[in-house]
């Protein structure tokens, strides 16, 4: 059995992968090019605010994180239902997706449309599961099609607007019209067991937890691989390393600019995955606000600037003091796009004023915090999933790869590409 592995990339993907191989009596060393672990799930402490800079919550369809979770002791806990309102150009109108009866009374869809939105969904009950975090099994339903073309065939137009879109995009931050209609017939399917859970400590306890179990190299940015008969050799920032494996764990743009054996067919795939940007920022405040509605997401026809923007006092009142208050807005990826390399200061006017054309004015903060990825979710155009179980099933010596491009981003998808990994490692 290999005695020895590097994992380039501390993300969830690349921290699953090295827990796993670690507790199977392992050496491990993980490299992150950054000065601090955890990709997009690490949490902030903020005027003693919890801050999510990336990730917020898990679901309860999360099987490997769930699990993972349990075995780390941390108990997720279910936030606040907030009820949620969609932003039309009619109006804030109150639509709870996964309520039969709010969706009946949502007025803006025909009566026909939503009994199609009704039908749709109870036939996920009857047909075979397609889980969201597993390639192979998103790749059954990836027939060239988008989630718009595939919405609009299945609903209708308005229920492809309100109800379909409203349910992907905000959380996902790309146009359904460029994603596989797969990742959007995984979330009906998935629809009927879908709650949202969120950690005490934020979604970064989850990395905090298994990085103080591991040895994690931070600054060390890798730059080229190389890979011999007997071991693989990792070069990086601080030097270089040499293992029996090494499992990149990095998103795919990272990847494709490294240097060195990744084979050409690999590359050209790795080279091809789209991310699509995203600008998340905060508003703190001091002081206690008033706001009418806790959660706002833009819905209908048309572009929206905004994906949400959600009162975290009231979904999770653990996360904020007594007393003060944080708003968070996601910005949608073609928004992101357009600011993402602009002064930040311009960047968040710009976003405030996209966030009060559908929240109401917001009360002037007392701290402001910006997070801007350029790699924030991939973009699972039509095809990718099929691309991606051809390149998991792939045989490598020596180097093997994880991260959510393989799946698609969601923290479940990342983990499970390294628990893959790390499980292909210990299978030789
Ligand atoms: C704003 C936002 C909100 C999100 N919300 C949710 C949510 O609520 N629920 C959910 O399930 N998912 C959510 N996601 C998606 C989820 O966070 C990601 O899919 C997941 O965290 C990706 O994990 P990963 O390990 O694949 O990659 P990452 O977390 O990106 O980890 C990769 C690591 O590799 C490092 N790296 C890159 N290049 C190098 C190099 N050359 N050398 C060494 N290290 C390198 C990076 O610095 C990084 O730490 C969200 C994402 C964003 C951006």
């Amino acid at each position: 059995m290999s005695r020895s592995c590097v994992v380039v990339g501390s993300g969830v993907a690349g921290l699953g992968a090295a827990f796993r191989l670690a507790n199977a009596g392992i050496r491990v060393t993980v490299l992150e090019a950054e000065p601090t672990f955890g990709g997009r799930t690490q949490t902030e402490i903020v005027n003693d605010c919890i801050v999510n800079t990336g990730a917020a919550f898990v679901t309860s369809f999360y099987d490997a994180t769930l699990a993972l979770l349990k075995e780390l002791r941390i108990e997720p806990v279910r936030p606040e239902a907030q009820s949620g309102v969609v932003a039309t150009p009619f109006g804030k109108l109150p639509l709870d997706l996964s309520s039969p009866r709010r969706i009946v009374q949502f007025p803006l869809v025909s009566l026909t449309g939503k009994l199609r939105a009704l039908t749709l969904f109870a036939q996920s009950f009857l047909r075979r599961p397609v889980h969201i975090g597993k390639p192979a099994s998103l790749a059954r339903m990836d027939r060239g099609a988008t989630i718009e073309s595939w919405g609009r065939r299945a609903l209708g137009e308005t229920a492809y607007q309100y109800l379909l879109r409203t349910g992907v995009e905000p959380f996902f931050y790309f146009g359904a019209e460029e994603a596989s209609a797969a990742l959007g017939k995984a979330l009906v399917r998935h629809a009927r067991r879908w709650h949202m859970l969120a950690l005490e400590g934020g979604m970064g306890s989850l990395c905090d937890t298994l990085g103080e179990r591991l040895e994690i190299r931070t600054g060390c940015k890798a730059s080229s691989v190389e890979r011999g008969e007997q071991s693989v050799t990792v070069y990086h920032s601080g030097g270089k390393i040499e293992a029996d494996h090494a499992i990149l764990a990095m998103p795919a743009p990272a990847i494709a600019r490294l240097q060195g054996d990744i084979d050409d067919e690999d590359r050209k795939q790795i080279e091809a995955v789209r991310y699509v940007p995203n600008l998340l920022l905060y508003f703190g405040y001091e002081r206690p606000i008033t706001v009418q509605h806790p959660l706002v997401t833009p819905a209908g026809p048309g572009r929206h600037a905004i994906a949400r923007i959600r009162t975290i006092s009231e979904w999770m009142p653990s996360y904020v003091p007594e007393g003060k208050e944080l708003v968070s807005v996601h910005a949608a990826s073609w928004r992101s796009a357009e600011l993402i390399e602009t002064e930040p200061e311009h960047a968040i006017n710009q976003l405030r004023r996209d966030a009060e054309t559908i929240f109401g004015r917001l009360a002037d903060p007392d701290w402001i915090r910006l997070y801007p990825r350029r790699d924030a979710a991939v973009l699972p155009e039509p095809g990718h999933y099929r691309r991606m179980k051809a390149f998991v099933r792939r045989p490598r010596k020596r180097l093997l790869y994880a991260g959510d491009w393989l799946t698609g981003s969601t923290v479940e998808g990342a983990l499970r590409t390294g628990l893959e990994a790390a499980e292909s490692i210990l299978a030789q």
